[in-house]
């Protein structure tokens, strides 16, 4: 296939501004799917963004589209609009020449749409914007054309209007791909030389990695090494995605497919790595910059016995999702486990049900935190979410855009389910890392009948900890099932009791229920308990369940 023929694009865009909806019409248009109700999201393969309706890892789909008497491979890779996976938003950029910036056409221009903005404009990457959901009653195209003339610097002319959900000139869409987005640079007489974008563990095949050829060409059968492992594979299969996988001859530069070469371990597949010919070494791509973990939880199997198969769980779906970073751990409450770093608090919620859904495994999070380098005593100015404020720029006359600077464990557990709520959905947030501040901060510990539960100790600022200790109570009192005897929760700093609530014992009545009556009724009962004691945690004799770990931080 001649390079002058493939286009490599993303969509970008905010949250829900219709990236799905624009890949599936560009899909079907392209007749990759066939044009029914249940192709719906086809990008969205993994069962959480299906149940969340989110994006959560980058899909690829490769399109075959005819323009002016000539056939067009258009290489789709879909990104994420949380800011959580931003990190798979700019890994996606790199295999890319040129984005579609994708913006609702009603809600304008919003907090990821500028931070998506400036990861492609950073890595020098063609821009189109595309006005979506033009067919709403409240659509502006022309304030949001001002918008991005204004915020962004690119002419409003240059703006395409579509409807995705209609199909409204997405035809448009696809003939500006390909007259304003440049063809990769890769010559077939060099080297073959590869980025490894994605990899997945498949369980029959092993390491399935997505990979961008910046040069050269591969096919079955060829020697090749990658950088970071160091060794040699024989390659078993390549192919495009389309987006399934289907096998083809060879790849060739600035084409973008997969490729599986017999890598058995998940250490030899690392997102980023260069893959290059075992007789032609090339210098090593870039790569990736890791991302931050901002979010730490510990993590447990909730079965000693099950240690081994989580870690390879573990290890399985970190491959897929480098962004986790993982050391372990022990408590001597819950064993072996691991201590493990995400993004945000959605990151973790979608690892936990991730690993959860596609590798069965049961397991106890415990409350997160956010890491912390020294505590110091200073007054600081205080106020709701303790906020500072930098600077402010107003992008029309019913819109500015404000950046603060705030502690990141203010911001990580409700900061943005309060925001939408104060501004009726209008408004959005995004966050970057800004380094460490000296903060006046003290531990506080939970006491169940006077035990602590190491898992929910917590840094908390001083002024908070009443408030908080009371919260997290309530929260616990909520969360954990009345059992025989009564129940003391508390919250203290030291020996300092801050806050406290009682959990009644059962009364004797509702136990008496279990008895006599339908024999099946009383069996399903009991295996109902018998299958909630495995998500239980003991602490001293009062039994935990492990969704009280997660459930109590988020205050309502
Ligand atoms: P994503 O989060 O950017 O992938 O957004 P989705 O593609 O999932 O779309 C979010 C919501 O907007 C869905 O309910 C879509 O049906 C809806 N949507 C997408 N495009 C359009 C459009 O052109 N018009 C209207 N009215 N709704 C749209
Ligand atoms: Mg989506």
């Amino acid at each position: 296939f001649p390079v002058e023929n493939i286009r490599n694009f993303s969509i970008i865009a905010h949250v829900d501004h219709g990236k799905s909806t624009l890949a599936d019409r560009l899909l079907e248009m392209t007749g990759a799917i066939a044009k029914t109700e249940r192709n719906k999201q086809v990008l969205d393969k993994l069962q959480v963004e299906r149940e969340r309706g989110i994006t959560v890892k980058a899909q690829t789909a490769s399109l075959f589209y005819m323009y002016n008497g000539q056939t067009y491979l258009l290489n789709l890779i879909d990104t994420p609009g949380h800011v959580d996976f931003s990190y798979e938003v700019s890994r996606s950029i790199s295999a890319c020449q040129g984005v579609l910036l994708i913006v609702d056409a009603n809600q304008g221009i919003q907090a990821q749409t500028v931070a998506n903005f400036y990861l492609a404009f950073e890595a020098q990457l063609t821009i189109i914007p595309v006005l979506n959901k033009i067919d709403l009653k409240n659509a502006d195209p022309e304030r949001v054309a001002s918008q991005i003339e204004k915020v962004f610097d690119i002419p409003k002319e240059d703006c395409i209007r579509i409807s995705a959900k209609l199909g409204t000139n997405v035809d448009q869409v696809l003939e500006e791909i390909v007259k304003r987005i440049p063809p990769p640079v890769a010559r077939g007489d060099e080297p073959f030389k590869a980025l490894v974008f994605d990899s997945t563990f498949d369980h029959y095949r092993g390491v399935v990695t997505n990979i961008a050829l910046f040069g050269g060409q591969v096919s079955k059968g060829d020697k090749i090494m990658s950088a970071h492992a160091g060794k040699v594979y024989e390659v078993n299969e390549v192919g495009i995605l389309r987006p399934e996988e289907q096998p083809t001859d060879r790849l060739y530069g600035g084409q973008v497919g997969y490729l599986i070469a017999g890598m058995k371990e998940v250490k030899e597949a690392q997102i980023g790595d260069t893959l290059f010919h075992q007789k032609h070494p090339v210098e090593a791509l870039p790569g990736f910059k890791p991302a931050k973990a901002m979010v730490f939880a510990g993590m447990y199997p909730v079965d000693q016995s099950e240690y081994s198969s989580l870690r390879s769980a573990v290890d399985r779906l970190t491959l897929n999702d480098s962004s986790v970073t993982v050391q372990r751990d022990s408590s001597h409450a819950l064993g072996a486990g691991w201590r493990l770093g995400f993004l945000g608090l959605l990151h973790m919620e979608v690892f936990n049900q991730r690993l959860e859904q596609e590798y069965n495994a049961s397991v106890i999070m415990t409350v997160p935190t956010v890491p912390y380098k020294a505590v110091f005593s200073s007054a600081k100015l205080i106020k709701g979410h303790r906020g500072v404020q930098k600077n402010m720029v107003y992008i029309d006359d019913q819109r500015v855009m404000m950046k603060y600077l705030f502690p990141l464990n203010e911001v990580i557990v409700d900061f943005y389910d309060h925001l939408k709520s104060l501004s009726s959905g209008y408004a959005s947030f995004d966050y970057e890392d800004a380094g460490y501040q000296p903060a006046d901060l003290v531990k506080m510990d939970i006491l169940l009948n006077g035990k602590p539960v190491e898992e929910l100790a917590m840094i908390v600022h001083r002024d908070k900890a009443y408030s908080s200790g009371k919260a997290l109570c309530e929260r616990l009192k909520d969360c954990i099932p009345r059992q025989l005897f009564e129940i003391a929760v508390q919250a203290a700093i030291g020996s300092k009791v801050m806050a406290r609530e009682t959990i009644k014992a059962y009364r004797k009545n509702v136990l008496a229920k279990c008895y006599g009556g339908d024999i099946t009724r009383k069996m399903k009962l009991l295996k109902k308990q018998a299958e909630g004691k495995k998500k239980m945690r003991r602490i001293g004799n009062i039994e935990v369940p492990k969704d009280a770990f997660i459930s109590v931080l988020k205050r309502k």
